[in-house]
């Protein structure tokens, strides 16, 4: 009998969200509201699925291995070097490339938890050591929910490789604020990269949240991650980068990369997509004021609701959490529940959302408002 490694052995099974029209056949209603996924509720731009027919005739032919007009895209759209920049089949395939390129045995990743749920497995795969530093309260006596920049620093030593740090962060959508997000680079030794993931940058509307790639200039241990699947609307084509300082970062990520990993039809997409920014930027602030009508309307209810700089938000329900998701799912809505802890709810069209608090009124009567 063949075995896979013991650390591939112990990786949990992904265990994906429960599919919305499976669910509506369930338990016979026409329709399941699905708020689990931070994707954009908005059908693909009329640009990107020009675009996308456009190569469709073209795909008996490998793409550009190298990506190159969607990496001079990005170059000009952020004000870097081409040399500056890695795509990848998703940002989670460019975490894993960064995992590939700077982690081995004997050496750890430091990140916050609760956090993006794929980094302790980047860990896991290769070996090597994750040192997880507990969120703290936001707020005076707030749930813990956002990043202790101190005590991250505090668990760097002689292995740390990378630091992960999840602005605006997944799944409390809690973001670190510019004075301290610099200090804390500033302070970080030079042998141990910061990886600044920011899939909900696009989301951001306090001015000081800041924006990575300008805290990167002039720090060569500094990288930030974006992808196309949360504001841009390609979750379903796979695109991500990378923007690196130092170029030599970038080239070890691309060095690591599976050939021709973003198709023809995401890097053609993604180009279309960059070009209709204008129209990007008009969803999502649709997104951001419905993420604040949402958050009054449970706050009204309540609910201790952190403010969220992302696309979803956050109810920190502890003990009662997987009970109400499961509740929410027989009235067909689909969140994403943190057993324990809380309940990632994404912010969907209104209706989406009404349907939601309806749902949660009818099972929520009595939840305890966090602590
Ligand atoms: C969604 C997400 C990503 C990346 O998603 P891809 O679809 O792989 O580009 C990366 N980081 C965080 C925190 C996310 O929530």
């Amino acid at each position: 009998m063949v075995s896979p490694r013991p650390a591939v052995s112990a990786l949990p099974a992904y265990r994906p969200g429960r599919n919305p029209a499976d669910l509506a056949r369930e338990i016979g209603v026409p329709r399941a509201v699905k708020l689990a996924s931070n994707e954009v509720a908005f059908p693909p731009l009329p640009a990107v699925v020009a675009a996308i027919s456009q190569v469709a005739g073209e795909t008996n032919r490998y793409p550009d291995n190298a990506a190159g007009v969607l990496v001079g895209a990005l170059a000009q759209r952020y004000g870097v070097d081409v040399a500056q920049v890695a795509t990848g089949c998703g940002a989670v395939t460019l975490l894993q490339q960064v995992a590939q390129a700077y982690v081995e045995p004997g050496t750890s990743l430091a990140y916050a938890w609760r956090s993006f749920e794929m980094y302790p497995l980047l860990a896991q795969v290769a070996g090597a050591g994750s040192r997880q530093v507990p969120l703290v309260a936001g707020t005076d006596g707030g749930t813990a929910d956002t990043h202790d920049l101190d005590g991250l620093l505090a668990a760097v030593d002689d292995s740390t490789r990378v630091l992960l740090v999840c602005n605006p962060n997944n799944p409390t959508g809690t973001a670190v604020r510019r004075a301290e997000l610099s200090a804390f680079l500033d302070a970080v030794p030079d042998h141990v990269l910061v990886v600044l993931d920011e899939a909900y940058r696009e989301f951001v509307t306090d001015p000081d949240v800041p924006d990575g790639v300008e805290l990167m200039r002039g720090r060569p241990n500094v990288a930030v991650l974006r992808t196309f699947s949360k504001a841009w609307g390609l979750a379903g084509l796979r695109v991500g980068y990378l923007l690196a300082e130092d170029p030599g970062v970038a080239e070890a990520v691309r060095k690591t990369h599976v050939p021709f990993s973003v198709s023809m039809v995401a890097q053609a997409a993604a180009v279309a997509a960059l070009a209709s920014e204008e129209e990007v930027r008009a969803r999502v602030a649709e997104v951001t004021a419905e993420r604040d009508r949402l958050t009054a309307e449970l706050r009204r209810r309540g609910q201790a609701v952190a403010d969220s700089q992302a696309n979803f938000v956050w109810l920190p329900l502890g003990e009662r959490t997987a009970e109400v998701a499961a509740a929410l799912e027989s009235r067909a809505v689909i969140t994403r529940p943190f057993a324990g802890e809380g309940l990632r709810v994404t912010v969907g069209t209104p209706e989406e959302d009404d349907l939601f608090l309806a749902a949660f009124d009818e099972v929520a009567a009595g939840v305890p408002a966090g602590r």
